[in-house]
Parts: structure tokens; sequence; C-alpha cells
């Protein structure tokens, strides 16, 4: 028996395991491990002045808010042990190139513009300080700065959350959850009365039952598998990104900031000669976590465009995942309604790296303290929907 299963183990079931255990709750994380998972393929950058979004003011608002918990969070992290987080501030750069990236660079300095008492860091800088800073990239005709922009590693970043959760209890193990089992209402497997039911545990693929009284479905793009159990219609779906990383021998790369062009490509730098290039952004994918051809060629093409000094880099991986793109584009996050016990968290489509540790918090503040979800991300907005 647990107070709680949270199913996924992604960032953001990760980060809503360590919160729960953090705050006493005893938690039981189940993950899958899928091919596919996003959080093993996402590329790590963290920074939402950057955004393409327009007019978007509450998902811009609930970002900053995300990346201003980070450090706070990095540094909970090391208070339990875990010093290897993989986040660091590196800076970015974005540039553009070739005259078809010059409207979109208007735009994305008009964006900053509109919000610069969030933004106050970003600035556009002489083209020829970003090649100095970047010997690898192409000369810009235009180029900004974001000096507070960060990158993650979200493998090593849900690793860490795992891990520092296990300090306050948190148990981890790998399995399938097949069901949520509830009892009374609509939420019934086998069709009950409409009214409140109430989540009794889940069910896994090895015919266990675990009692729990509240669930969390982390399951990134597989989380809807659970609409049927909850009486809900989860509006998400799977948008596949394929990314290539590559090692350059020799190089400083650890000091280099993330590049970014205005085709909605970018390469994230690591110490040690690797960058990781990305990505494609597939709509309709389905779940087929499959590296293509054409994926392969987008992605370097573009790789090439921003930075012709990495020709001669050498290809060591490639890795696919399955963004949970939620239907309006921002994250689902909160209590399913008319079914006590059971949450969402899941949504968080291509920007989960940068949203999803402070979403996993304030899940787990919802759950144990009934705090408030920012209206933007709360299921709550579906609430007149169909089921
Ligand atoms: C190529 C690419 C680049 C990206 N780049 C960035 C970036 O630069 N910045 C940024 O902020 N974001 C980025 N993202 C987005 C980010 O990676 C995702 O939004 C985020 O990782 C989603 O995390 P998640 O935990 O919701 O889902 P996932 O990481 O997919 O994890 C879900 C987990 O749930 C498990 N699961 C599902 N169903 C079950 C079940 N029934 N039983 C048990 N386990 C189950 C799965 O196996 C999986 O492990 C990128 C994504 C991709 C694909």
């Amino acid at each position: 028996m647990y107070d709680a299963v949270v199913v996924g183990g992604g960032i953001v079931g990760s980060s809503v395991g360590y919160h729960l255990a953090r705050a006493g709750v005893e938690t039981l994380l189940v993950d899958r491990r899928d091919a596919g998972r996003a959080t093993t393929a996402g590329a790590g950058i963290v920074s939402p002045g950057t955004s393409s979004r327009t007019a978007d003011d509450d998902w811009f608002a609930f970002a900053t808010d995300a990346v201003d918990y980070y450090p706070e969070l990095v540094d909970r992290l090391a208070a339990a042990g875990v010093d290897d987080t993989s986040y660091g501030r590196v800076g970015l750069i974005a540039a553009a190139i070739d005259d078809d990236e010059l409207a979109p660079y208007e735009e994305a300095t008009a964006r900053i513009e509109a919000r610069r008492e969030r933004l106050p860091a970003i600035g556009t800088i002489d083209p020829s300080v970003a090649t100095d800073r970047v010997p690898a990239l192409a000369e810009p005709q235009r180029a900004f700065s974001v000096p507070d922009a960060a990158r993650v590693n979200g493998q090593v970043f849900a690793s860490a959350l795992r891990e520092a959760g296990r300090t306050h209890g948190l148990e981890t193990v790998e399995g399938d959850v097949t069901g949520v089992r509830t009892e009374g209402g609509r939420g019934t497997r086998s069709g009950g009365e409409l009214g409140e039911a109430r989540v009794t545990g889940v069910e896994t693929a090895d015919g266990d039952r675990i009692d729990a009284d509240r669930v969390v479905i982390a399951g990134g793009a597989w989380s809807p598998a659970f609409g049927e159990d909850l009486g809900v219609s989860i509006p998400v779906e799977p948008k596949r990104g394929q990314i290539v990383h590559l090692d350059l021998l020799d190089a400083d790369t650890g000091s280099w900031p993330v590049l970014k062009g205005f085709r909605h490509h970018y390469i994230v730098p690591w110490p040690d000669g690797r960058l990781v290039a990305g990505a494609t952004r597939e709509a309709g994918s389905g779940f087929d976590p499959r590296v293509t051809a054409g994926g392969l060629r987008e992605v370097l093409e573009e790789a090439l465009r921003l930075a012709p000094g990495l020709v001669d880099a050498t290809v060591i991986e490639h890795r696919v995942g399955l963004r949970p793109a939620c239907v309006d584009g921002v994250p689902v996050l909160g209590a399913i309604p008319d079914v006590e016990g059971a949450y969402l968290a899941t949504g968080h489509g291509a920007t989960g790296l940068t949203l999803g540790p402070y979403s996993g918090k304030l899940v787990a503040d919802h759950v144990t303290e009934e705090t408030p979800i920012p209206d933007s991300v709360s299921v709550a907005r579906f609430e007149d929907e169909p089921r």
C-alpha cells in the first residue's frame, strides 16, 4: 500500500515522485522505459525568451516561473547529495544566417521587446562576437545573445531527481502499468454509475495490484491510454523528434553557448566535444520511434548550415523521442474531475525539459496541499470538452 503511485519516469514523473517523497508521501514510481521516451532524446535548451510562441503570455509566464525554479531545485538536489544534474547556464546565441531568416529574426526581437521586463539580459550582438565565441558558426547577418539561457541533459536530470527522491523514501521500479483501479462512479473499468469515483491503485502487466489512494499519470505521450479508466479524454498525442549527437574532437565545446537558427533548428554543446543537433518536429508520427533517412538529412543539413565548421565532426549517436504534445500546446496538470485521487502531469510537448521539473513540483503541491494549479495549464480548462 502506497500513498501515491506515479506512472512514468521521464523528467515530469521523476519530478512529481521527488517532490511527493520530499513532502513525506509514500510514493512508488513505475516506469516502462519505452523506446521513444522524450526525456532521453531531448536536446536540453532552457530558454523561454527565444520560444517562437506568439502572444501566448500564459505559457510565457509559466515558463519563466519554471526556469526561475531550476537553480533552487539544483541546490536542493545538491543538499540531498546529488551533485551531477548537468544543468548549466551557458547562454545562447541566436543567429540569422540566410535571407529567409531575417523576418523571423525581426519577429523574435519584437517578441523579446514586448516581454522585456522579464528578459532584461537579452541583447543584439555584433556578428563577429558570435563567430569569435563559436568558430564553427557560419557568418551571421544578425545575432542576439541570451546570457541566462541554460542547458540540461534530461536523462541526467531525471535520474538526479529519482536519486534525490530515494533519499526521501521514493521507491522506483521498472514496470508496465496497464490500468488504474477505481471504485464507485463512472471511472470504474466496468462502467459504473455517473458520480464520484475513487482511485484504489493500479494494475501491472505482471498481474500485480498495487494499492494506492492517489495515482499521478505522467506517462508522456502514452498518457492517453488511461483515459478510458478515468472517464476522460486526455488530449495529448506523440510528436516525433529526431536528433543527432556529434563529436568535435579537441574542441572546447563546454564553453560554447547554445546555438539557434531561425528555421527551428539548433545545436546544444556539451563538454568534451559533444554537440547535439536537432531536431525534427513530426506531427502525426504516431508511436513510431524510428530514425529515418529524411529525418537525419534534415537535422544534419540544418546543423551544417548553421555551423559549417562541424563538417568533419563524427556522428556518434542518433536519438528519437515522442514529445507529448497537448492539443493547445500547453501542459495539462492537476486533478481529474470526478475521480478522487487521480491526477495528470503531461502534455509538455517541445518544452518539457524547461517546464517539467516545475510542473512536477506544482502537481506534488496540488496532491499534498491542494495548492491550485495555474488556470492556463490546468486539467480544468478541458472540463467542458466531451468525454
Ligand atoms: C528531439 C527532442 C528535443 C527536445 N528538446 C527540448 C529542449 O531543448 N528543451 C525542452 O524544454 N524540451 C525539449 N524536448 C521536450 C521534452 O523532452 C519533453 O517534453 C519531456 O521530456 C517530456 O517528459 P515526460 O516525462 O512527460 O515524458 P517522457 O520523457 O516521454 O516519459 C514518459 C515515461 O512514461 C513511461 N510510461 C508511459 N506509459 C507507461 C505505463 N503504462 N506504465 C509505466 N510507464 C509508462 C514511458 O515509458 C516513459 O519512460 C525535446 C523533445 C524531443 C523529442
